[in-house]
């Protein structure tokens, strides 16, 4: 089996539920692991170090970038974000499932990288759930929002490029779906 088949990425527009979404995926199914992404963004609420990012400096995170040792990054909303080597390298080599939850120009560099990988891009039920689940979620500011708003118009545009596209209706559907996806390609051999 080729390793890049283990690469599962799933990308969304801001407030879509992707995070839930492969929270419970990975609940279901635990043998699928978790790239912790790398962050300048500091933290929100209930947000820990190493579970839900690594929370880096900016110098830190340049570091990462001068030594070679961030497999994509990119600066979204005015913060760096990125997938570690070592959070995907060795679950490939082991053949191990990992799952990445990145933006769009991550997951085109990740499949420009690694072709055989499996893309996934989570749709909201509509742009106006999109902005209700956005707000609702008590975390940005209204500012923010509209950014985030924005930027997800620029992102369901590059929707049809991906493998797959799932509507998250419910969590657990859409969980359902995308597990379904990823057995299906493994599958494959
Ligand atoms: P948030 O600040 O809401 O946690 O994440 C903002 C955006 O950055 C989301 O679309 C999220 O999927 C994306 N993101 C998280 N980690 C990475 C990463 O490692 N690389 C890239 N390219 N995007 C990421």
């Amino acid at each position: 089996m080729n390793p890049e088949r283990y690469l599962l990425v799933v990308s969304g527009p801001s407030g879509v539920g992707k995070d839930t979404v492969v929270r419970r995926m990975r609940e279901l199914h635990p043998e699928v692991g978790f790239s912790v992404s790398a962050t300048t963004r500091a933290p929100r609420e209930g947000e820990a170090d190493g579970v839900d990012y690594h929370f880096l400096t900016k110098e830190a995170f340049e570091r990462h970038i001068a030594d070679n040792t961030v497999v994509e990054y990119t600066c979204y909303c005015g913060n760096y974000y990125g997938t570690l080597c070592s959070e995907i390298e060795p679950r490939m080599e082991r053949g191990e499932p990992v799952v990445l939850v990145i933006e769009v120009e991550g997951a085109e560099n990740i499949k420009r990288k690694y072709p055989e990988c499996t893309t996934v891009f989570v749709l909201p039920p509509s742009r106006e759930e999109l902005r209700r689940r956005l707000s609702g979620r008590g975390t940005e500011d209204e500012k923010t929002i509209e950014k985030r708003l924005a930027r997800a118009d620029e992102e369901l545009a590059l929707a049809k490029t991906y493998d797959h596209t799932v509507v998250n209706d419910t969590p657990d559907a859409c969980a359902g779906e995308i597990y379904s996806i990823l057995r299906s390609r493994l599958a494959e051999g």
